[in-house]
């Protein structure tokens, strides 16, 4: 066994009725850490393992829906060694940017540790680094490996390159979001994230095949990092040719005319079909590591003919991914 991730619970703020805030458990063969102890996390924890048998709690921040039960875990650590259950005092880990460290020792029942981004922490088999978040108080951002696997979680922060460094490779990455629309007109919105790839090198080349809106700006934006847009006279061998591995696919919907695919929120006629998205899809011959299928709209959709367009790329992207793993 690698380990295992459960979640204790995942709201924010503060728990519905009967659920947890914060909180994720991580077991290995002889190890396990709690992540964070928000509100309601003590109790639904023990339907996973009982309290004197945690060895490490590892914090993000001190935000009460990361921290609320930390108190009375403390107390169960203290009855637990007082009644012989457990031997040795609960570790706990959280950052010393503030005085919340000092509350994570108490009496001999628990010791409070630091952590930081320089130093990465050896718990039991598990490897932890710590990346730096931005959130109105510090926050740190976590990787966990063991055995080649790779565990990222985010907590809380807005976003930040650093993401980057602590996410890359992850086989999971646990990441909390919300659907507020405070962060609307940003350069982080849905509607650039390829400028922000090409602006920052982390791909060697942009193809984007089925483009009929481009605007001027597009244009120039297409002609600054080199992109290259096929015209439709382009055959599908040609869209492909020449790709280096590794490839990602973004793939969306809205490239299909809409009579292939009408669960789209932007008609633009004059767009492809399916058949000639599935060609290009099976001319490719590299390594594809990783692809999203994106711009379905349901309530546009009629009788899910595009919801079942969108499963047969996922098929056959899927197929050609396992086929040149
Ligand atoms: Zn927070």
């Amino acid at each position: 066994m690698t380990f295992k991730i459960t979640t204790i619970g995942w709201w924010g703020a503060y728990p519905d009725a009967n659920e947890a805030s914060s909180g994720y458990l991580i077991k290995s063969e002889d190890y396990s850490v709690l992540i964070d102890c928000g509100s309601g996390v003590l109790s639904r924890l023990q339907n996973y393992i009982a309290l004197q048998d945690l060895d490490a709690v590892v914090l993000s921040h001190y935000h009460w829906d990361h921290v609320a039960d930390i108190g009375c875990l403390q107390y169960a650590a203290r009855i637990a060694m007082d009644l012989g259950r457990r031997e040795n005092p609960l570790p706990i880990y959280g950052h010393a940017e503030d005085d919340n460290l000092k509350g994570l020792t108490y009496l001999q029942y628990s010791q409070g540790h630091a952590i930081d981004t320089r130093t990465p922490l050896r718990l039991g088999n598990l490897s932890f680094r710590f990346g730096r978040n931005v959130h109105p108080d510090p926050c740190f951002s976590m990787r966990v490996e063991k055995s080649n696997r790779t565990f990222v979680y985010i907590a809380d922060t807005e976003y930040t390159d650093n993401l980057i460094e602590i996410a890359r490779g992850a086989d999971l990455l646990l990441c909390e979001s919300s659907l507020y629309d405070e962060y609307q007109g940003n350069r982080y919105s849905h509607a650039c994230p390829f400028a922000r790839i090409m602006e920052d090198n982390l791909a060697v080349r942009l193809i984007q095949a089925g483009i009929r809106t481009a605007n001027t700006h597009q244009r120039e934006q297409a002609e600054k990092f080199g992109m290259n847009i096929p015209d439709f006279s382009v055959s599908p061998d040609e869209v492909v040719s020449g790709l280096e591995d590794p490839l990602y696919i973004s793939l969306d919907l809205d490239v299909l005319d809409p009579a292939f695919a009408p669960g789209v929120s932007h008609y633009e006629p004059g767009g492809l079909s399916t058949r000639q998205v599935l060609d290009i899809i099976h001319r490719i011959d590299v390594r594809i590591v990783g692809a999203d299928i994106v711009e379905y709209n349901p309530s546009r959709d009629i009788n899910g003919l595009t919801a079942m367009t969108a499963a047969k790329f996922v098929k056959e992207i899927g197929s050609m991914m396992i086929n040149n793993p």
